[in-house]
């Protein structure tokens, strides 16, 4: 299969002379650097902090290639994966012309994202069990469409999207699809990655601020082929991840035990959490998880959730979403957590018998 990339980037992003940074001109070892216009004495914040970071952070994606068995040339480091999905816009979608599709009930963003690069949506639901509605996408899609997104495991659903679905649809789609993984670590299935080689209209999205536990540091990854990336590059801010950023993340791939005993821990923690709240009345239906969060449908959501804030627990009131109505999108905490949360449920369910 190839694609026709001339076909799908802007105009204008095909004819863009990237800005060239002071550190991707030069980025050898002098040992005299007055090119980049930085405070040459130091940093009151620390050494090192007063010179720009590495704009193509090679040697982070040096070592996510190794981890994830790809190359650093097919991968793509951004300030969170909210800026990779905002990038996939402003690439291939001409404002007020081009058009994008998306799942729902899923992640808010691309729809958030598509609105400020005024690029219209169209809504293809998922099924009634939270799968791709296939016949409907592949008849819905129209040339206009630049973008198809796919969540696996969804948010706010929690389940994996069938991964041959997933791939029916990118290998009848001359558009991009991006198949967001935020939650893979939590999965109990290999990344899509891999269909990389296969399929070149396809971008992985991924994430440090899920299982890997890095939220603040904001670090997102994309995986696509070489040419994507390269467009990627063009358009991206030059300093797009920080330094510190940059350094805590390769600091990170030192401690990978702690973290794998993590979501061994949450896959632990959702089980206990799925059982207990199945045992409770007001409790509906628990839908299975493949994140790090449970989608409960509880009967009166608003009240329960209000409830819940009382007793200091906030989970994510989902019930005005569609699809997911009377519903409560649950984190999986620590067990300490999950006995707070659990209490509070209890308590409510004294409440509601009375
Ligand atoms: N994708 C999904 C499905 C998410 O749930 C989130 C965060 N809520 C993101 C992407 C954004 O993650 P990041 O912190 O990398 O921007």
């Amino acid at each position: 299969m190839t694609i026709e990339l001339e076909r799908l980037v802007r105009k204008n992003i095909q004819h863009l002379k990237p800005y060239s940074s002071a550190r991707s001109e030069y980025s050898g070892m002098a040992g005299v650097f007055l090119d980049a216009n930085e405070n040459a004495f130091g940093s009151p914040a620390g050494d090192g902090f007063n010179r720009y970071p590495d704009p193509l952070q090679i040697g982070l994606k040096q070592r996510i290639g190794t981890i994830k068995g790809i190359s650093p040339s097919q991968i793509f480091v951004g300030n969170g994966s909210d800026e990779a999905i905002d990038l996939l816009f402003r690439i291939f979608c001409e404002p007020g012309r081009d058009e994008a599709i998306i799942c729902p009930p899923t992640y808010g963003m691309y729809r958030v994202s598509a609105d400020i690069n005024d690029v219209a949506v169209r809504e293809i639901r998922l099924t009634d069990d939270f799968q791709l509605d296939i016949p409907a996408v592949l008849s819905g899609i129209t040339d206009a469409d630049k973008l198809i997104f796919i969540c696996s495991p969804n948010n706010p659903t929690g389940n994996l999207i069938q991964r041959e679905s997933i791939i029916e649809i990118a290998q009848n789609f001359n558009g991009i699809v991006v198949v967001d993984e935020a939650y893979i670590d939590f999965a109990d299935s290999p990344s899509m990655i891999r269909e990389l080689q296969t399929l070149p209209n396809l971008v992985v999205l991924q994430t440090f601020s899920k299982a890997w536990g890095m939220a603040g540091l904001r670090v997102g990854l994309a995986f696509a082929s070489l040419a994507i990336i390269e467009l990627i590059n063009r358009v991206k801010p030059p300093y797009n991840v920080s330094g510190i950023a940059q350094r805590a993340v390769i600091g990170a791939f030192d401690n990978t035990e702690t973290v794998k005993q993590w979501i061994e821990t949450v896959l632990e923690q959702r089980t206990v959490l799925a059982e207990s709240l199945g045992r409770l009345n007001f409790v509906e239906t628990i839908y299975p998880s493949d994140a790090n969060f449970i989608l409960v449908q509880v009967a009166g959501a608003n009240d329960v959730y209000h409830f819940l804030l009382e007793e200091k627990v906030v989970v994510r009131n989902r019930n005005n979403v569609e699809l997911c109505e009377g519903c409560l999108r649950i984190t999986v905490g620590t067990p300490a957590e999950n006995v707070i949360l659990l209490d509070a449920m209890k308590k409510y369910e004294g409440l509601w018998n009375e």
